[in-house]
């Protein structure tokens, strides 16, 4: 039976179904798996010949256990990954690029991001779980870009969520806007106030610490500190781990765009199941993830020294999924693990010395590429391939040309991100054209934006003012 534990240590341990509704654990650590599941090679093997749908299956339930029976897992995963809704059968479908070298495909979802993959999947098991227990949940969230559309675009019309989302007011793209603000659904609520997005995570923060009025309206959150959504995301590693290795004896090299460190700590967990991964972890110019993995310094950046690139999805000031993976780092002793954090808290940073286990199964690569070699990269691919990638994509790609020599030659996956139609302003400084905007999406031009405006910029004024507009509007 899978059980789960918090990295800071607190008392007992919990099922999947408390997990996936908690979020974040009660003493501020990340809920993991007491252990990884194992998969052989003979499994491997076999679904090879399986759907996407049914690795996902077989995947997921390995996390799951018994909290959801086996109809209503497939039902649900079957909703979430619903081929209309994600463009092909396959979901995350590999495009061959160069000699060896594939696209791993993640942003064929409903908001052309890769976050859409996990969300999908978390909405549909939450609205399962609450309709179960007979209880609502109101989600509430900060979006500077692609994560507030991802949950938008997953809540809407489910019966037992709702979601409230800030965004800052005129400083996403105008597609980002489009996406957001045109869902016309009864479940999405889009909170616009006049400050800016630290301002926005802050009201949401306060929010939160206002434990009678969380608790009174079962408020929640989506963010990628969610065990489920790193689970969704072990899937698509699987998945191209069966379509492209032939033999036990190969490895899968991965180039994984990072921010968070979501994405590529799911590469790594494929791993710990014992798949033979090595994932480079790409980064743009906010290289906190490098610094680690190269330099062994895990130094987290003050706000005013977070650059803004390209990639913004990727700007970040430190990676909210690391505590997960230096959990296994410190041999899974929270007290360990908290004094590293208490570092942190106290000086910004600590060193580490990484143990890259010989006999692992799972090896890390770093690497960083600036704002002009993204444009460079973009035009390169272009130019020998007619493909048109992303400026996040780009990041990986880049780092993965450049470091591809440092492992055994073989069989390579670069995780595609997002859309590049999101980003055009970055295509066409390197391609010198602009994209049209995508098909599906070109039905919202003409509705009418739905927003509620804040006309407050401080955050405390943003959180009063959030609250009374989720009191009036929650499902209870
Ligand atoms: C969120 C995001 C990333 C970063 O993923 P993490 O899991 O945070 O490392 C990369 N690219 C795009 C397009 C994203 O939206």
């Amino acid at each position: 039976m899978m059980r789960y534990i918090s990295t800071r240590g607190q008392d007992g341990s919990l099922s999947f179904n408390d997990v996936l509704l908690a979020g974040l654990a009660p003493d501020g650590g990340l809920y993991v798996p007491e252990e990884y599941p194992q998969l052989a090679w003979k499994h491997v093997k076999l679904m090879q010949g399986w759907s996407y749908h049914q690795i996902a299956f077989h995947i997921i339930k390995l996390f799951v256990g018994d909290d959801i029976n086996d109809a209503a897992l497939r039902t649900i995963i079957n909703k979430a990954y619903d081929p209309r809704l994600f463009g092909s059968l396959d979901i995350t479908p590999i495009q061959p690029l160069s000699r060896g070298v594939g696209l791993l495909k993640l942003s064929n979802g409903p908001t052309l991001a890769f976050k859409d993959v996990a969300l999908q999947l978390l909405a549909n098991l939450m609205d399962y779980v609450l309709e179960e227990r007979d209880e609502y949940l109101n989600i509430l969230g900060a979006t500077s870009g692609d994560t507030g559309s991802a949950a938008e675009e997953a809540v809407r019309g489910r019966k037992r969520l709702r979601i409230f989302m800030l965004s800052p007011y005129g400083r996403m793209t105008p597609f980002q806007q489009m996406q957001m603000y045109r869902i016309n659904d009864p479940s999405v609520f889009n909170l616009v106030p006049d400050g800016n997005f630290d301002d926005c995570q802050s009201a949401v923060k306060l929010v939160n610490a206002d434990a009678d009025f969380k608790k009174k309206y079962s408020i929640g959150a989506v963010n990628s500190i969610n065990w489920a959504r790193i689970m969704a995301q072990v899937v698509y590693y699987v998945y191209g781990y069966t379509r492209v290795i032939t033999s036990p004896h190969q490895r899968l090299t991965v180039s994984v765009p990072s921010g968070n460190f979501g994405n590529a700590l799911a590469a790594y967990v494929a791993g710990k199941m014992g798949l033979k991964i090595d994932v480079i972890v790409a980064t743009n110019e906010n290289d906190v993830l490098t610094e680690f993995f190269n330099e062994g310094r895990y130094r987290i950046r003050k706000g005013d020294e977070v650059i803004k690139t390209q990639s913004p999805s990727m700007d970040i000031a430190s990676a909210s999924n690391f505590e997960r993976f230096m959990f296994d780092q410190v041999d899974r002793d929270p007290q360990r693990l908290k004094k590293l954090w208490e570092e942190l808290s106290t000086k910004g940073e600590f060193s580490w010395n990484i143990q890259n286990e010989p006999n692992s199964t799972v090896r890390f690569r770093s690497g960083t590429a600036t704002d002009d070699e993204v444009t460079k990269t973009i035009k390169l691919i272009f130019d020998r391939t007619g493909l048109i990638i992303d400026p996040h994509t780009a990041v990986a790609a880049k780092v993965f040309y450049d470091r591809q020599g440092s492992f055994n030659k073989g069989p390579s996956l670069i995780a595609e991100t997002a859309q590049p139609a999101k980003f055009e302003d970055a295509i066409e400084r390197a391609l010198g054209f602009k994209m049209m905007i995508p098909e599906a999406y070109r039905h919202l031009e003409g509705s009418d934006e739905r927003i509620i405006r804040i006309n407050e910029t401080d955050s405390v004024a943003i959180a009063n003012t959030a609250k009374a507009i989720i009191e009036a509007n929650v499902r209870k």
